[in-house]
């Protein structure tokens, strides 16, 4: 959702707010690299003006003040339009015309003058009035997607109101064919962050969110740098200001000096050249140095990002979040769309593993006009404990996947078990599936594996519950580390204490690798730690083999088991589990990375 497109066009990445000091933010960067590019900040401004009274023969003046504003208006909107570079992102013009729509509608460009000539009040405020009134309009429509065009609406009134003020327009710069953009929110949904994808934004940041929020996770599935947690930032940077993005380091330059400038655009150059050498590892067999397999697997977000997976070699896909189908959209996909997808997925991957896991809805991934205010959603109806409420729902997706196991090898991995009752419930429910299937005469593979979600620190404990009776297990750490520390992670205030280093989720770790290797059930890491590189020996020397993790990390990370004695980092793991100095941790974990 961009806001205020001219300001976008009209300031060039050269085009940093005259006057202003260079400053830095830090955050948390969620994902790799550098972004240079024009801030466009997300915001809802207050709209407040004075209110007087004109005399009767001041009236035709005032309204020609508001014709000549308008006016005005609608010449910098087209002449921003007229400026757009090739290659910036296609919905900068559809917002312009939204502005220029919103501006032509009678309620802001005629209604008006009716105030001013009937109740004799000034322009500005006159305009305010009918801004209200559409605004309130807005309010009540349904479709969230339109409501949301409401801060659009401020945007204009806004130019409105500054051309009624006298206040200079912007004079456009001439046009950036590289001006690229990134988004300054306070906050972005998951949902939001969909509705950007295959929208061409240099970077992200936010003054909200933890690493492992679902809007880092997909923030970094688009690959682009981005950085949340920055608390302040949407308040401190100015639209169209020059950023520099060091999502590596999680910090952000405001209107960075020419030396700066510099040396990022050096360092971008460098991390790119980076990039492409590790390309070259794409037909490397990932092992470590004593030859021990070791496979590297996709996360995926949506069926179009198999393409990504299937790119960077990926032995399969670890985890396909089949959630992601589900949000941001008015109706639900029926089995067959769901089926389409899955099978898509599937027929790419050929004979890999196509690992979908069921729908994990809730805490902070909603249904749209679904969602439901629990008082703890992060412990409320998620995930497994939601389709097993949802029994009809859940059947539609179970029956798709397994008709999309014939075109592929598709295994069902299910989210946030933490009893032996939900296990048997849900195998109750996947055994229904196939009935129904038998019945109609639907292939499937009959012996289709099914895994669950090692994410909860109970069912960790109570492993053998989940061993017994599952052909495979995958370690959500985003959320096993989330349950364990109790740190909500999408809470920024607490994000500061997410720490797979923790001395208990180092214990867990281990422990749920060895007890299900012991039991001969494989078990993968899929939340966000298999595809941090810092902890790749870590894994590896407790035992673990399969990584699952974003397309973009599995280059880097096979680059490092491709390094790694395995003896040694056995030896390490055994040393940072006897100890709970957290300084000593950190000492073992540069060690085994040195
Ligand atoms: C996890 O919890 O680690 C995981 C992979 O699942 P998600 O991030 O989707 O909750
Ligand atoms: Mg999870």
């Amino acid at each position: 959702m961009l806001r205020d497109p001219v300001a976008a066009v009209q300031s060039g990445p050269s085009g940093a707010v005259a006057g202003r000091m260079s400053f830095t933010i830090h955050g948390i960067g969620v994902s790799q690299g550098i972004a240079i590019g024009c801030a466009h900040l997300l915001s809802v401004a207050q709209l407040e003006v004075s209110h007087y009274q004109v005399q009767p023969d001041e009236v035709a003046e005032e309204l020609s003040r508001f014709d000549a504003a308008i006016a005005r208006v609608r010449a910098e909107l087209s002449a921003a339009a007229a400026l757009i570079p090739e290659g910036a992102p296609a919905e900068m013009e559809g917002f312009l015309n939204l502005h220029l729509m919103i501006l032509a509608d009678s309620t802001l460009s005629e209604a008006p003058k009716e105030l001013i000539r009937t109740q004799l009040c000034n322009a500005a405020y006159a305009l305010t009035q009918q801004a209200e009134t559409l605004l309130e309009q807005f309010e009540r429509i349904e479709d969230e997607y339109l409501r949301e065009r409401k801060a659009d609406v401020i945007q204009v009134v806004e130019r409105v109101l500054k051309a009624l003020s006298g206040q200079p327009g912007h004079l456009p710069p001439p046009p950036q064919p590289d001006a690229d953009i990134i988004l300054v929110a306070r906050d972005l949904s998951p949902t939001d962050v969909i509705l950007f994808k295959g929208h061409r934004f240099a970077g992200f940041i936010t003054d909200l969110g933890g690493t492992t929020s679902h809007t880092a996770i997909l923030a970094r599935s688009l690959g682009i740098p981005s950085i949340v947690a920055l608390h302040h930032a949407h308040q401190l940077i100015r639209e169209g200001e020059l950023l520099v993005v060091d999502s590596t380091q999680g910090v952000v330059l405001v209107n960075p000096d020419a030396a700066a400038l510099a040396e990022y655009r050096l360092r971008q150059a460098q991390s790119r050249l980076e990039r492409e050498k590790l390309y070259l590892l794409k037909a490397t067999r990932a092992a470590t140095l004593d030859g021990t397999r070791v496979e590297l697997l996709a996360n995926i977000e949506l069926p179009d990002e198999v393409d990504r997976a299937r790119d960077h070699a990926a032995a399969g896909i670890g985890l396909f979040r089949s959630e992601f189908l589900f949000l941001g959209r008015d109706e639900l996909p029926d089995e067959d769309e769901q089926f389409e997808a899955y099978r898509h997925v599937a027929s790419v991957m050929g004979e890999r593993p196509v690992t979908i896991r069921t729908l994990d809805l809730g805490a902070d991934k909603h249904l749209k006009g679904a969602a439901r205010v629990a008082p703890n959603p992060a412990l409320g109806l998620r995930a497994i404990r939601l389709c097993l409420a949802e029994p009809q729902m859940f059947l539609r997706q179970l029956r798709a996947i397994l008709r999309a196991s014939n075109y592929g090898n598709v295994r069902i991995l299910v989210p946030m078990l933490s009893t032996a009752h939900e296990l048997r419930q849900t195998l109750e429910l996947i055994a229904e599936a196939k009935r129904s299937l038998d019945a109609a005469g639907i292939p499937y593979r009959r012996d289709m594996a099914v895994g669950g979600m090692i994410e909860i620190p109970a069912a960790a404990l109570a492993l053998r519950t989940f061993t017994r009776g599952l052909d495979f297990l995958s370690i959500g750490t985003n959320d096993l580390i989330q349950y364990t520390l109790a740190i909500d992670r999408t809470d920024d205030a607490v994000a500061y204490l997410y720490d797979p280093l923790h001395p208990a989720v180092l214990r867990l770790l281990a422990h749920i690798i060895r007890r299900a290797t012991a039991a001969g059930v494989p078990v993968a890491v899929c939340g966000e730690m298999a595809g941090e590189v810092g902890f790749t020996r870590v894994l590896l020397g407790m035992g673990l083999r399969q990584f699952s993790m974003h397309p973009a990390n599995l280059l880097e990370v096979k680059q490092r088991v491709l390094t790694s004695d395995l003896g040694g980092a056995q030896r390490v793991v055994a040393q940072m589990l006897r100890t709970e100095d957290p300084d000593k941790l950190r000492a073992l974990l540069a060690r085994i990375n040195g």
